[in-house]
């Protein structure tokens, strides 16, 4: 009797979890007009559903990026690392930029933890592994291919938001895929081919999207300028000037222009709460 009580509770439970996780994604999706919710909510499971959750590969989540593709706002396209909140604080308030998590698969996701299990048609929400524990998690997966493709699509002038508040803003430290080797350049792909580039995923062990994955994609055919904001708080450890954003424009496809302003994190937050500042005017 213990045994079926137990049994009957871990069952309602998890699908508790998953009619849980699937509502919170199907109402933050269906703010999205003109969507079919459950065609994208069925795609997205497939890359992660019956699997090893610590294997999970990027590429299962291309079928997703088919269902729900990603379309270009050019001169309004925001990327960050380690600036979140600053950045959604002021992209919250204000309507000058667009970042990954106004997308939308990046807002339905956006905080979520999810992941499968073998043998199972669940979506379970805990139990998962964490960002770092495994490589191939359906989470981290997912981040990095959706970040791949918000970048594929980036045109006209784009803004980034990097941190002045760490020693290295502009840190890809990674391993070398073997096509980059003895190339000179620490990384490089925009000319390299589509089978090259899925080689990357495997060698792009590190946490930092923006540097690994989002800049390396950035193409000059599309792209005119790429604007980076150096977020200064008090006491800030790195700015403009700091030699990590030399490997930022050796990276850059060439033809994008570059350039860089440090600007106080109060003053950011002084642009999203004055609305009379023009977006132009707030750096
Ligand atoms: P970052 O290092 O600030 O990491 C971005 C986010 O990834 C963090 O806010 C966190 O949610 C998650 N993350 C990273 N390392 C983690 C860890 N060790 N444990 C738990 N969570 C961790 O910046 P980044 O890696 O350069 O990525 C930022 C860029 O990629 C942005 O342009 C953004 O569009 C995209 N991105 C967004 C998210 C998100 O959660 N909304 C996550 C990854 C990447």
């Amino acid at each position: 009797i213990v045994i079926v009580i137990i049994a009957v509770v871990l069952g309602l439970t998890l699908r508790q979890n998953k009619s849980e996780f699937k509502s919170t994604f199907l109402s933050r999706c269906e703010k999205f007009n003109q969507t079919d919710c459950q065609k994208v909510w069925d795609a997205f499971e497939q890359a992660y559903v019956n699997k090893d959750p610590c294997k999970v590969a990027v590429e299962a989540y291309d079928p997703l990026i088919v269902a729900a593709p990603f379309k270009p706002q050019c001169n309004r396209m925001m990327f960050w690392s380690k600036t979140k909140d600053v950045v959604h604080g002021f992209t919250e308030k204000r309507d000058c930029f667009v970042t990954l998590e106004d997308t939308l698969l990046g807002s339905v996701l956006d905080g979520l933890t999810w992941c499968g299990k073998e043998g199972s048609k669940g979506t379970f929400t805990t139990g998962c592994p964490g960002w770092s524990e495994c490589e191939n998690n359906p989470v981290r997966s997912f981040w990095r291919r959706i970040s791949a493709a918000f970048a594929d699509v980036a045109c006209g002038d784009v803004t980034a938001m990097l941190s002045g508040s760490i020693d290295t803003p502009f840190n890809p430290t990674r391993k070398k895929a073997p096509a980059e080797s003895g190339s000179g350049r620490g990384i490089c792909c925009n000319r390299l081919e589509d089978s090259t580039k899925d080689m990357l995923w495997k060698t792009a062990r590190d946490n930092n999207i923006f540097a690994s994955i989002e800049v390396v994609r950035f193409q000059a055919s599309r792209i005119k300028s790429l604007n980076v904001v150096m977020v200064l708080q008090q006491n800030a450890k790195s700015n403009c000037t700091d030699p990590s954003l030399k490997n930022l424009r050796q990276t850059l496809d060439t033809g994008i222009t570059y350039s860089c302003k440090d600007v106080p994190e109060s003053r950011i937050q002084e642009c999203g709460a004055k609305p009379e500042i023009a977006c132009g005017a707030c750096w």
